[in-house]
Protein backbone atom coordinates (compact mmCIF):
# COMPACT_ATOMS: atom_id res chain seq x y z
CA UNK A 1 0.00 0.00 0.00
CA UNK A 2 1.20 3.58 -0.96
CA UNK A 3 2.15 6.03 1.81
CA UNK A 4 -0.53 8.31 0.45
CA UNK A 5 -3.41 5.85 0.72
CA UNK A 6 -2.57 4.41 3.91
CA UNK A 7 -1.81 7.64 5.31
CA UNK A 8 -5.28 9.51 3.40
CA UNK A 9 -6.97 5.90 5.14
CA UNK A 10 -5.46 6.57 8.80
CA UNK A 11 -7.23 10.35 8.50
CA UNK A 12 -10.46 8.37 7.92
CA UNK A 13 -10.73 9.22 4.06
CA UNK A 14 -11.60 7.17 1.55
CA UNK A 15 -8.79 6.35 -0.94
CA UNK A 16 -11.34 6.46 -3.97
CA UNK A 17 -11.16 3.78 -6.72
CA UNK A 18 -13.02 5.12 -9.32
CA UNK A 19 -14.32 3.03 -12.43
CA UNK A 20 -16.58 4.98 -15.19
CA UNK A 21 -20.28 5.70 -15.49
CA UNK A 22 -22.55 6.13 -18.36
CA UNK A 23 -23.84 9.88 -18.77
CA UNK A 24 -26.80 11.59 -20.64
CA UNK A 25 -25.93 11.67 -24.35
CA UNK A 26 -27.01 15.38 -24.03
CA UNK A 27 -23.41 16.11 -22.41
CA UNK A 28 -21.75 14.48 -25.41
CA UNK A 29 -22.32 18.34 -27.52
CA UNK A 30 -19.20 19.29 -24.86
CA UNK A 31 -17.02 16.70 -26.72
CA UNK A 32 -16.18 13.18 -24.47
CA UNK A 33 -17.02 13.99 -21.12
CA UNK A 34 -16.36 11.00 -18.85
CA UNK A 35 -17.66 10.84 -14.74
CA UNK A 36 -16.73 8.37 -12.96
CA UNK A 37 -17.66 6.98 -9.39
CA UNK A 38 -16.09 5.86 -6.87
CA UNK A 39 -16.71 2.08 -6.24
CA UNK A 40 -16.25 1.83 -2.35
CA UNK A 41 -18.03 4.85 -1.77
CA UNK A 42 -20.32 6.33 -4.35
CA UNK A 43 -18.44 9.50 -4.85
CA UNK A 44 -18.71 11.22 -8.63
CA UNK A 45 -15.91 13.13 -9.77
CA UNK A 46 -14.60 14.06 -13.68
CA UNK A 47 -11.26 13.75 -12.14
CA UNK A 48 -9.20 10.96 -13.38
CA UNK A 49 -7.84 8.15 -10.68
CA UNK A 50 -4.55 9.63 -10.66
CA UNK A 51 -6.35 12.90 -9.66
CA UNK A 52 -8.85 12.09 -7.80
CA UNK A 53 -6.65 11.57 -4.07
CA UNK A 54 -4.38 13.23 -2.71
CA UNK A 55 -0.16 12.85 -3.17
CA UNK A 56 0.91 13.99 0.39
CA UNK A 57 4.15 13.38 -0.53
CA UNK A 58 4.90 15.66 -3.58
CA UNK A 59 2.76 18.25 -1.59
CA UNK A 60 3.44 18.08 1.95
CA UNK A 61 1.64 21.31 3.22
CA UNK A 62 -1.71 18.81 2.53
CA UNK A 63 -0.59 16.72 5.37
CA UNK A 64 -0.45 20.20 7.95
CA UNK A 65 -3.70 20.67 6.47
CA UNK A 66 -5.61 17.14 7.30
CA UNK A 67 -3.89 17.42 10.64
CA UNK A 68 -5.40 20.49 11.56
CA UNK A 69 -9.13 19.63 9.92
CA UNK A 70 -8.95 16.54 12.24
CA UNK A 71 -11.45 17.91 15.07
CA UNK A 72 -11.83 21.54 16.71
CA UNK A 73 -8.41 21.86 18.43
CA UNK A 74 -6.39 22.40 15.44
CA UNK A 75 -4.08 24.48 17.33
CA UNK A 76 -3.57 22.00 20.31
CA UNK A 77 -2.87 19.21 17.32
CA UNK A 78 -0.78 21.43 15.38
CA UNK A 79 0.90 22.28 18.33
CA UNK A 80 1.41 18.44 19.50
CA UNK A 81 2.40 17.35 15.49
CA UNK A 82 5.42 19.92 15.27
CA UNK A 83 6.76 19.15 18.84
CA UNK A 84 6.80 15.13 17.84
CA UNK A 85 8.26 15.99 14.65
CA UNK A 86 10.63 18.54 16.73
CA UNK A 87 11.49 16.47 19.99
CA UNK A 88 12.99 13.07 17.95
CA UNK A 89 11.39 10.53 20.30
CA UNK A 90 10.18 9.07 17.68
CA UNK A 91 11.47 5.99 15.65
CA UNK A 92 12.68 7.83 12.79
CA UNK A 93 16.45 8.17 12.54
CA UNK A 94 16.63 11.96 12.20
CA UNK A 95 15.39 14.81 14.66
CA UNK A 96 14.96 18.05 12.98
CA UNK A 97 14.72 21.85 14.14
CA UNK A 98 11.23 24.60 12.89
CA UNK A 99 13.61 25.54 9.99
CA UNK A 100 13.55 22.01 9.25
CA UNK A 101 9.83 21.51 9.45
CA UNK A 102 9.48 24.14 7.03
CA UNK A 103 11.26 22.70 4.90
CA UNK A 104 9.84 19.44 5.11
CA UNK A 105 6.32 21.30 4.47
CA UNK A 106 7.76 23.51 1.44
CA UNK A 107 10.31 22.18 0.01
CA UNK A 108 10.13 18.44 0.54
CA UNK A 109 9.13 15.66 -2.29
CA UNK A 110 10.53 12.60 -0.39
CA UNK A 111 7.42 12.19 1.50
CA UNK A 112 8.80 12.46 5.57
CA UNK A 113 6.20 14.27 6.65
CA UNK A 114 3.48 12.28 5.02
CA UNK A 115 5.49 9.26 6.98
CA UNK A 116 5.98 10.92 10.60
CA UNK A 117 2.16 12.06 10.18
CA UNK A 118 1.45 8.81 9.82
CA UNK A 119 3.80 7.44 12.69
CA UNK A 120 2.10 10.35 15.12
CA UNK A 121 -1.63 9.20 14.08
CA UNK A 122 -0.82 5.84 14.56
CA UNK A 123 0.73 6.43 17.96
CA UNK A 124 -2.20 8.74 18.83
CA UNK A 125 -4.63 5.37 17.90
CA UNK A 126 -2.40 3.03 20.60
CA UNK A 127 -2.53 5.68 23.66
CA UNK A 128 -6.56 6.11 23.09
ZN1 LIG B 1 -14.27 6.56 -2.39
Amino acid sequence: MSLNRELHETLGYCWHELENIGIDESFKNYGDVFFHVCKKCGFLTDDCQEECNPNYVAEPWLVIREIARQGSMFHERLKAFSMYVESGTHSKPYCISAHGLFELVAIDTTGKLAQLALDWLREQKEEL
